[in-house]
């Protein structure tokens, strides 16, 4: 039997299918590379090319594979994006899922762990963020993970597919052995950005907004190593699998660092310069995230053991200076 995971040729998707292999699990893997890589996608899982919208696409894959349980990762995930492009989000996002569970469920597939985020809540009542506080998202991204997982509360009523979400707060860092890591083209995110610009791939870090009500005014997030991250996928999948029911996790760190503190983090440990400019906030972005994740390690048993930000600031960094075009230098060889 085997998981299939979508989205597995992505920055998280590629994580998981090794983590995946390396406990000894068969892997089938579906992604559309529209931004995801073929150079990310582990040669021990097999690889379909497709799009989870395509459900005669999906159909086949389900058809040829004996698949036992299905971690999803395949969305879009930008908010900016998604605030000028709502539509996109959700096509891909929503739509996309909508096409899964139909798959599954004429394929009796029962088990589901997929991404959701912090994005779900908006601005935060209080800090850190429980699972029980109230959801609310500021843009469209968070509004279709929501739908995402409200699709899985009725679908699991209907039709008995228990599922686990999973709340990501900002995944960062790489694996540790530098095989894999982050690249997205066109690149938004902070510490690809930061290390970038170490790199002197681009001039300087332009930080959205310095009058946030925050201590130096910048945007406040909670930085989860990406391999702690996947470790909780894996957890939840045994959870799964003893027959528990379906739940909502947060994962993060539970601390904060400010967009100064990052920059600050990374200087010191690529002893580089880091040119700053001052810019407008981003639109959608909330000031502070930070997550409490004591319901995934009292329920699941999650360890994070990667929690220091100077330690996913340095596995990023070991990513990106040895892959300064990304994925490109591979295909090149
Ligand atoms: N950010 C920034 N400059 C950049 C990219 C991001 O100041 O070039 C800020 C952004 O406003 C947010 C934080 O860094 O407060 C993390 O943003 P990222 O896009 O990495 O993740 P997100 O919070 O959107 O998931």
């Amino acid at each position: 039997m085997s998981v299939l995971v979508l989205g597995g040729a992505g920055y998280i998707g590629s994580h998981a299918v090794y983590q995946l292999i390396d406990q000894g699990e068969h892997v089938v893997v579906v992604d559309n590379l529209e931004t995801g890589h073929r150079e990310a996608i582990h040669h021990e899982a097999t690889f379909y090319e497709g799009d989870i919208r395509n459900v005669d696409f999906l159909r086949s894959v389900f058809k040829k594979e004996a698949i036992e349980s299905v971690i999803h990762f395949a969305a879009n995930s930008l908010v900016a994006e998604s605030m000028e492009n709502p539509l996109k989000y959700f096509d891909n996002n929503v739509y996309g899922t909508q096409v899964l569970l139909k798959a599954m469920v004429e394929h009796d597939v029962k088990k589901i762990v997929f991404s959701s985020t912090a994005a779900t809540f908006g601005e935060p009542e209080s800090v850190p963020i429980t699972e029980l506080q109230q959801t609310n998202p500021t843009n469209p991204y968070g509004e279709s993970k929501l739908m995402m997982e409200k699709l899985m509360k009725w679908t699991e009523k209907a039709y008995g597919i228990k599922y686990v979400a999973l709340r990501y707060f900002n995944v960062a860092g790489a694996r540790e052995t530098a095989e894999i890591g982050e690249d997205h083209f066109p690149e938004t995110h902070l510490i690809p950005i930061i290390l970038q610009t170490a790199l002197k791939k681009r001039a300087h870090v332009t930080i959205f907004g310095v009058d946030y009500d925050t201590d130096d005014g910048t945007c406040i997030r909670d930085y989860i190593h990406v391999e702690d991250l996947i470790q909780a996928h894996l957890l939840a999948l045994d959870y799964l699998r003893e027959g528990n029911p379906s739940n909502v996790f947060n994962l993060g760190s539970s601390q904060g660092f400010s967009v100064k503190q990052m920059i600050e983090t990374a200087k010191e440990v690529t002893g580089r310069d880091i040119p700053v400019k001052m810019g407008p906030r981003r639109s959608g972005d909330p000031s502070i995230l930070i997550a409490s994740s004591e319901k995934a390690k009292k329920v699941l048993g999650w360890t994070p053991k990667r929690t220091s930000v100077s330690k996913i600031m340095l596995d990023a960094w070991k990513w990106h200076s040895s892959h300064q075009d990304g994925y490109k230098k591979e295909v090149k060889k």
